[in-house]
């Protein structure tokens, strides 16, 4: 039986990777794929539509619809995160694939969950900043299947683990390019340093978000929400070797972990033939292996403490933290803020707002466009032009 796939954020480096898993098991698993998206690369999603025979497209906005309607006559084109969450659930799609980057991904993953479709989830933000809306719309434990890799890691440790069997679970983090510096080093970096990731390579954002380890902050609201688990029993190891993805600690006393090399491929081609598994792109060699963890160092990663207790404020404060960062982090790359100024100002901004439930998905748009007025306020403050 062939699963019929929408493949959201087509072009980024997830969205690849899984077209390349298409690819690589035609003739074996069968997959069609019947919708894609993309945000702007309009030539090369254009180029992805004729290769997969795809009839469903979606790009960022108007302007782009237009160039792609242009180069592929004849099928359907929409626009925006409301084309997107049309394209999740169209009655010929089993699996929704979000790979979207940021907030605009949460209506997608919204209407793939209304549709009673398998989303695998790539978009961290849906769970970030729309959680509780996300778990409202979830329909069965399984629907959401995590690409994330350490996600990907608890969806298998924990299935058959009764909660009341579960002391604890960790995540890891690679600490990525500036650990075992001194804080005050850190002032210093610049944004080809910080884009220099030692295990994974990724988007822009995701790379700055792991060297500050806001990313890692990120994980572990989505853990909390996917997975029910209390943020006390959420506990997060520094291991450089980004070999073991996640581990479960249970009452008994023993831990039992999921290692497979760092590569992004096998989270992806699980997420999109579970419960199902393939053969491996590449294994693991166990002989010789070292594995360290660590525990990580408060002070060399002040915005991880930020953006958690966010997570735990809940309601509209970690959709506020989340699009602080994502203005910061543009600004630190663009050259206009030393590193550290990232984590002051997602920490001044989250200071300066009450959290709200979070009710409908304009909750969270608010509190995103507020966050992101908030943050460019506190960079001219600082004498930034923004
Ligand atoms: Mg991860």
């Amino acid at each position: 039986m062939s699963t019929r796939l929408a493949i959201l954020g087509a072009t980024g480096s997830i969205g690849r990777q899984a077209l390349d898993v298409v690819r690589e098991l035609r003739g074996t698993v069968r997959f069609e794929v019947v919708a894609l998206a993309a945000g702007t690369s309009v030539e090369e999603l254009a180029a992805l539509a004729q290769e997969f025979g795809v009839a469903h497209l979606g790009v960022a906005g108007p302007e782009e619809a237009e160039r792609l309607r242009a180069l592929v006559p004849g099928a359907e084109v929409v626009a925006g995160p409301e084309g997107l969450a049309h394209l999740a659930s169209l009655p010929e799609v089993d699996l929704v694939l979000n790979a979207v980057v940021g907030a605009v991904g949460l209506p997608a993953s919204l209407a793939a969950l209304e549709a009673g479709k398998t989303l695998a989830l790539a978009n961290k933000e849906s769970l970030v900043v729309g959680g509780e809306l996300v778990l409202r719309a979830r329909q069965r434990p399984d629907q959401i299947v995590p690409v994330d890799s350490e996600h990907a890691a608890l969806f298998q440790l924990l299935s058959g683990v009764r909660p009341e069997e579960v002391e604890r679970v960790w995540i890891t983090a690679s600490g990525g390019p500036f650990r075992g510096r001194r804080p005050e080093e850190l002032a210093s970096v610049t944004p080809s340093q910080a884009l220099a990731h030692p295990v994974w390579p990724m988007g822009r954002r995701i790379t700055v978000d792991s060297a500050t380890l806001v990313n890692k902050a990120f994980e572990v609201i989505e853990a909390h929400h996917l997975f029910r688990l209390p943020w006390d029993q959420i506990g997060v190891l520094i291991h450089p070797q980004a070999t073991v993805h996640a581990l479960v600690e249970l009452v008994d006393g023993s831990v039992v972990a999921q290692l497979s090399v760092p590569d992004m491929r096998i989270p992806v081609r699980a997420a999109l033939t579970h419960p199902h598994r393939l053969p491996p792109p590449r294994t693991l060699s166990l002989p010789g292996l070292n594995l360290t963890f660590e525990a990580l160092d408060p002070a060399l990663y002040p915005g991880f403490a930020a953006v958690l207790e966010a997570g735990r404020r809940g309601g509209t404060a970690p959709a506020v933290a989340n699009a602080a960062d994502e203005v910061l982090v543009e600004a630190f790359l663009r050259g206009e803020i030393p590193f550290p100024a990232i984590a002051d100002g997602i920490a001044e901004v989250l200071a300066l707002h009450s959290p709200e439930p979070v009710r409908t998905r304009a909750d969270v748009e608010g509190a995103d466009r507020w966050a992101r007025a908030e943050a460019r306020r506190w960079l001219a403050r600082r004498g930034a032009p923004d």
